[in-house]
């Protein structure tokens, strides 16, 4: 784990020149010398580099269509067998994906000229990874490919592994964009999935992936405007998508007995709580009222 580090590199600010892929590696920008993605599917990806390596990039700038890992003919950039999304650094990035992980990217001179520096090797600030598809690339074998998105300044802050329960955010920030969002806190969405091993607290499913398990981080009373609910682990469930889907609309509620009910107030059962996660009774409350369930 000590391998990876997620975030901005202290005294490496945007648009640092490395003379080397040996000179970055050494500074943790991009800490493998010969591998396009750093990371496995334990920890997530932390940074990638974007150097023309695959015929199939799309580098747009602010956005990225980059090729996943494996396949590829170092000497000509083509594809020559197919990829997998369990290789390489591949799962890496799924994992970063999911759970918002920032990814650095390092650009070199042979990139696509209209983004890449002349000479060397530059880097170009933190994106997060969008979505990830499979295609049958321009070979003829099938790649993966992962859109990314340069954050903002504001969404840029360090990641920082919280081991312990993270403090949260009372009132989270806002991010300026084209419309007013809330930043994901994943420490608190994280440790609240990690606590409940990805099981789902109204019907006890867990979903599993080629790359580990997903859940989803349900916020009870919901952050953002009118509700402005605070982004802590008392204010969020491990719901599957189902089920948070239907709490988010009103399909379900919770009553003061923490008993999951439907919209007509059939028991489906308990809540299912862990020891050392305490759910906020007040923002049940809150969301039973919202949705016109009484108090
Ligand atoms: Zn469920």
């Amino acid at each position: 784990v000590a391998d990876y580090f997620f975030g901005e590199i202290p005294h490496n600010p945007v648009g640092t020149i490395y003379a080397s892929r040996k000179e970055a590696a050494t500074a943790g920008v991009h800490r493998v010398t010969v591998q396009g993605i750093s990371g496995n599917g334990t920890v997530g990806a932390d940074s990638i580099s974007v150097n023309g390596g695959y015929e199939d990039d799309i580098d747009l700038g602010d956005e990225i269509i980059y090729t996943g890992a494996g396949g590829n003919d170092p000497s000509t950039g083509k594809q020559i067998a197919d990829q997998s999304l369990t290789q390489h650094g591949n799962a890496g990035m799924v994992v970063s994906e999911e759970n918002g992980y920032p990814v650095r990217v390092l650009r070199g001179f042979k990139g696509d000229p209209k983004f890449s520096p002349p000479t060397g090797y530059r880097y170009d600030g933190l994106y997060r990874v969008n979505r990830h598809w499979s295609e049958i690339g321009k070979s003829g074998f099938r790649i993966w490919r992962f859109q990314l998105f340069r954050l903002s300044p504001q969404e840029a802050a360090p990641y920082i592994p919280a081991e312990n329960v993270p403090a949260g955010q009372a009132r989270p920030e806002r991010a300026v964009g084209v419309a007013s969002r809330i930043i994901r806190n994943t420490d608190v969405t994280n440790w609240v999935k990690a606590h409940y091993d990805y099981a789902c607290q109204v019907c006890d499913t867990q979903l599993v992936l080629p790359v580990g398990m997903y859940a989803e981080g349900a916020h009870i009373r919901a952050l953002g405007r009118p509700h402005d609910g605070p982004d802590t682990v008392d204010n969020v469930l491990c719901l599957c998508p189902n089920h948070h889907t239907l709490f988010d609309l009103g399909g379900l509620y919770v009553d003061r007995d923490f008993r999951v009910r439907d919209k007509d107030g059939a028991t489906l059962g308990p809540l299912y709580r862990r020891s050392g996660h305490t759910v906020s009774a007040e923002h049940l409350q809150y969301h039973r009222t919202h949705f016109g369930y009484g108090e």
